[in-house]
């Protein structure tokens, strides 16, 4: 950006809701079946076929909005946005009117320093969100197009934030937390190159510190974070150059192009389309019942920013470790499992992140696929935690036979006999002997080369064939070591 200049960001991202069936319809509602599969003549705009609206996305609306300490519109309504383009085959999308279920609302994020001068947590509000329907899908092909209408009709949350955001990384961290918290809430499967949560950026630019706001470019097509931080940085840039050489923003739409990094006018405001809105006559005004409201308040799982905060309270973990640990609501679960089972915080994050981490990306699982139960997992943490097992072995002999189904942790150790030897009266030889065999190293502790400690309990747990415990050596070790130094 240049200097003096100040950007202005609200996004819009529509969420696609993990429910069973579309809006309107009965059709599932599922991403990758056979094109125009899962059709009927509501999503396909037959004549004289009525829509009736899911309770189920309503319900994930308002989880959402309770989640976010929106207003839940007692009644709403819904609207028909006409346009016509062949992926939408009524010729009008229903989506909400005026009055969405879901008003305001906030969502905490950290301020970007570089921009606010100021850290700490800010808070980024929420216009609205609203129930609609998704378009079907177009491809082009070598003069040709198909469109596939198992998305027509697939239910949407549009989420409208405020102007709150004021640089690509602030809009970023939004993203973030904005699919942390659907995904959590279950409410959408989360998956960017699917398309289940897709945003538009809006920016504009204003002279560093006024109030007013310029005019703003809609930015379409962004379907990662990454793209989202990058077209937005590449037009902060071009409307700053722009009004820094006297001349004006024209308010349009335009596309992210990820080949070149730039952004392209797709649609000027002149060009603005008239979608002639009217109340939609076939569907009733949406009702939320408070009893409902009561019940899905009641039903919300503990939010991500909390549980992330509750990871590091009470696991002691840094924010990076609970970041990772929170990567879906399954691996989350597991970790908590873990610690319940093995009652081992610090080892369960350990391994989390760890060898579990490192077998799911070589596979290419997700961790319900692993294959191991936490209370597998935990039994192998106890047996290291003990003193039974070393670490090493825990790691590369048996965790790998844990995967490959060979039993409890306890009998694939038993079997191997991998046991670790923390008995004193079987280290004290060792000890002895290797302090023997270096007299020179002895000599220089004695001088008082006290790093060279290290050395020696290497040492020994080398001599042990990698079975001793590291903390019965030690101890063996603080016990010998003063008669070698007295010796001289
Ligand atoms: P539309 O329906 O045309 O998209 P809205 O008024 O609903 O218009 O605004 C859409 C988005 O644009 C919101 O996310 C809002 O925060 C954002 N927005 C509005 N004005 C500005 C502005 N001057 N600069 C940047 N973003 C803006
Ligand atoms: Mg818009
Ligand atoms: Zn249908």
């Amino acid at each position: 950006m240049q200097p003096g200049w100040e950007a202005v960001i609200g996004l819009e991202v529509h969420v696609q809701l993990r429910t069973r069936t579309k809006l309107f319809c009965g059709c599932r509602n599922a991403y990758g079946a056979p094109p125009n599969s899962l059709t009927c003549p509501v999503c396909l705009g037959l004549p004289g076929a009525l829509p009736v609206l899911n309770g189920e996305a309503v319900r994930q609306a308002l989880a959402f909005g309770l989640a976010v300490g929106a207003e839940i519109q007692p009644v709403s309504t819904f609207y028909r946005k006409q346009y016509v383009y062949p992926d939408l085959p009524k010729g009008y999308q229903i989506t909400q009117g005026p009055v969405a279920v879901v008003h305001g609302g906030a969502l905490d994020l950290p301020g970007d320093a570089a921009v606010r001068g100021a850290t700490g947590i800010f808070r980024a509000h929420l216009e609205r969100a609203h129930l609609e329907e998704d378009a079907g899908k177009s491809l082009q092909g070598e003069g040709e197009r198909w469109v596939d209408l198992n998305r027509a009709g697939v239910p949407l949350l549009e989420i409208v934030g405020a102007p709150d955001l004021r640089s690509p990384q602030e809009a970023s961290d939004y993203l973030k937390v904005l699919h942390r918290l659907v995904v959590f809430l279950g409410i959408c499967d989360g998956n960017l190159e699917e398309g289940s949560f897709r945003c538009d950026a809006n920016v504009s630019v204003r002279p560093a510190g006024s109030a007013g706001f310029g005019t703003r470019v809609e930015v379409k097509n962004l379907n990662s974070f990454r793209f989202v931080k990058q077209a937005l940085a590449f037009e902060i840039g071009r409307q700053s150059t722009l009004l820094d050489r006297g001349e004006r923003v024209s308010q349009e739409t335009r596309g992210w192009d990820a080949a070149t990094g730039t952004t392209r006018s797709q649609r000027t405001k002149e060009a603005a389309m008239d979608y002639r809105f009217f109340p939609e006559p076939d569907l009733p005004p949406l009702r939320v019942d408070p009893a409902e409201v009561a019940a899905v308040q009641a039903g919300l799982p503990e939010l991500p920013e909390a549980r992330i905060h509750r990871f590091q309270e009470a696991h002691g973990l840094t924010e990076d470790e609970a970041l990772t640990l929170m990567q879906s609501p399954s691996f989350a679960d597991f970790f908590e499992a873990l610690v319940q089972a093995s009652g081992q915080a610090r080892a369960s994050a350990n391994w989390m992140l760890g060898e579990v981490s490192r077998v799911l990306n070589e596979r290419g699982l997700a961790i319900t696929q692993l294959g191991v139960a936490p209370e597998a997992l935990a039994g192998l943490i106890r047996l290291v935690d003990q003193g039974r097992l070393p670490l090493g072995a825990a790691r590369e002999v048996v965790f790998p036979a844990l995967l490959a189904g060979e039993g409890p942790a306890e009998a694939i150790v038993a079997q191997r006999g991998l046991e670790q030897v923390s008995d004193a009266a079987a280290i004290a030889p060792l000890v002895r002997q290797v302090l023997a065999a270096h007299p020179d190293v002895v000599a220089q502790i004695r001088a008082g080369r006290e790093r060279l400690r290290g050395f020696l309990v290497g040492q020994v747990l080398k001599a042990g064939g990698g079975r001793l415990d590291p903390k019965g050596v030690n101890e063996a070790l603080d016990r010998i070591l003063p008669e070698f130094l007295a010796k001289s």
